[in-house]
């Protein structure tokens, strides 16, 4: 007979559904290097990582640095990523991303941010870096416990009623996501719960007979 008892507690969750995962893909937006994984995150606000990726290749083949950025202008940006929505709003502030990492080190192809901005604080700083693309930023590229709430990680967080009615919104949900989940899961919880909620426990007809942790789950077992 079918428990409904049982509930999905965090532990169970990051201890089950990563080992069914491929944990060494951290995102799956293209980039090369950390500027071009920042202006991919920007870019994949209200867009889909799908569409942002049939942009980016040739984007970053002509503008992989913050200087090569500024040498492409804002009329060519435009033009580059015309098919992503927003993207009047994300070319201006891609500009001025680019203009404020503009210092000795902006034409590495291999682009590292300065230490001063692995700190939320100072990310936020940033032109078009909200709370959930530097959490984003910080989680993928440093490994830094934040937990960016996206779509999945908001819907699902309620889904398992890790969250309430009260949580209304991606800060609330990070703040009661930090208290629940034992931190040596932090570092992982964007990652996990993106890609579960994106091929498994999707927001309409969730795979639940596939799940790893179906067995928990009440919403399963009603
Ligand atoms: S059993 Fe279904 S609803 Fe529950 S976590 Fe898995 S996919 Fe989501």
């Amino acid at each position: 007979m079918k428990n409904k008892n049982i509930t999905l507690s965090p532990d169970i969750y990051f201890e089950n559904v990563p080992k069914t995962l491929n944990m060494n893909i951290r995102s799956e937006l293209y980039s090369t290097n950390e500027f071009t994984f920042a202006v991919a995150v920007i870019l994949s606000a209200q867009a889909t990582d799908k569409k942002v990726n049939e942009v980016t290749p040739n984007l970053f083949k002509i503008a992989p640095t913050p200087d090569k950025m500024l040498e492409l202008g804002l009329d060519e940006l435009k033009k580059q990523i015309k098919v992503i929505s927003f993207f009047n709003n994300k070319a201006n502030n891609i500009i001025k991303l680019a203009m404020q990492l503009k210092d000795k080190n902006s034409d590495d192809l291999n682009y590292k941010f300065p230490q001063k901005y692995h700190n939320r604080a100072e990310l936020m700083k940033l032109a078009g870096v909200g709370q959930k693309t530097a959490n984003v930023i910080m989680n993928v590229l440093w490994n830094a416990p934040n937990i960016g709430v996206d779509t999945h990680v908001f819907r699902n967080a309620h889904r398992y009623g890790w969250v309430d009615e009260k949580d209304n919104t991606p800060e609330k949900v990070e703040e009661k996501l930090l208290k629940i989940i034992p931190k040596k899961y932090h570092a992982i919880v964007n990652h996990v719960m993106v890609l579960h909620g994106r091929y498994t426990c999707k927001a309409l007809r969730p795979d639940c007979e596939h799940c790893p942790v179906n067995k928990w789950c009440k919403k399963y077992l009603i």
